[in-house]
């Protein structure tokens, strides 16, 4: 695997490289099996994959989760290594933004609800990272993960805006064994705290099975109360339509349901999704 620090090394490879299809999975680093995931999608649709790693400090809207981030490169490495990963892209704050202009965006209502409400800032700068690696590689695909569904709406509304040809490919969440999703964040976790946690996706699953017999209020309540009772803060469940992300209020104003959390574990925030229907 070749690593690559610079813009105008990367630029120097793609020269070479350009008549293939090119695979990018943009990563913040501390890499599971759910990043490696979208690695293995990347080379099976892709003649050659690149990977970076780059902990974006503009998405971070608090300085001590920016912080506290998990750091792993050496491990890294060896992980992307052992899955044939063709390229690690490792730039640095100053490469990628070189000034202190930054681009603002309108990505309309997607943006507004859930993360977007909770995290102010946190998807321009998502945006602006993507748009700057979109710029630099002009990848042919590139793949994202279900498990930041609204991020992943984010990214191809930024594709659409910017009438780039890269192809989105979302990829399903990958779930530890227990069930709880795949997330960096989970490494902060104790070792206690990360077997109870997996009571928010058992208690999203029991919502899926038990919908129709609750309002969405009541659904609400009982996955917060479960939340609680775990030792958890509840920040967020709502029911939203899959593809506009609307909050719904009653089971009959979409036919495509999908819940969307975030709960705070100790100081972890996880977030986590699922199709209720
Ligand atoms: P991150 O390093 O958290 O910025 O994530 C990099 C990419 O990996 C994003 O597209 C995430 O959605 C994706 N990702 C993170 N966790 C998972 C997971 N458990 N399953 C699938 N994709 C994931």
């Amino acid at each position: 695997m070749k690593i690559i620090k610079t813009i105008s090394e990367i630029t120097q490879f793609l020269q070479q490289v350009r008549q293939q299809s090119i695979g990018f999975v943009p990563t913040m680093g501390a890499l599971h099996a759910g990043h490696l995931s979208l690695i293995q999608m990347s080379k099976t649709k892709t003649d050659i994959t690149i990977c970076s790693i780059f902990i974006n400090p503009i998405q971070f809207n608090k300085k001590e989760d920016l912080d506290n981030y998990p750091r792993t490169l050496d491990a890294d490495i060896q992980k992307l290594e052992k899955e044939n990963c063709d390229v690690l892209f490792l730039p640095n704050v100053s490469e990628m933004y070189p000034t202190n202009k930054l681009n603002t965006y309108n990505f309309g209502a997607i943006a507004t609800v859930m993360e977007g409400a909770f995290r102010p800032g946190h998807f321009d700068g998502v945006a602006n990272v993507i748009q700057r690696f979109f710029e630099i590689i002009k990848p042919t695909y590139a793949f994202f993960g279900e498990k930041d569904f609204q991020q992943l709406a984010v990214v191809k509304e930024l594709t659409k805006q910017l009438n780039l040809s890269v192809k989105i490919v979302g990829c399903p969440i990958y779930r530890e064994p227990g069930g709880l999703a795949m997330s960096s964040r989970n490494e902060r976790l104790s070792p206690i705290e990360r077997t109870q946690a997996s009571i928010i996706y058992r208690t999203l699953q029991k919502i899926k099975n038990e919908y129709s017999t609750y309002t969405t209020q009541q659904a609400k309540e009982n996955f917060n109360s479960a939340m609680r009772q775990a030792g958890f803060v509840p920040e967020y469940i709502e029911f939203a339509d899959v593809n506009t992300l609307q909050p719904i209020e009653n089971w009959n104003e979409t036919s495509n349901c999908f819940a969307f959390v975030a709960v705070n574990v100790g100081n972890v925030r996880l977030i986590d999704n699922l199709s209720i229907f």
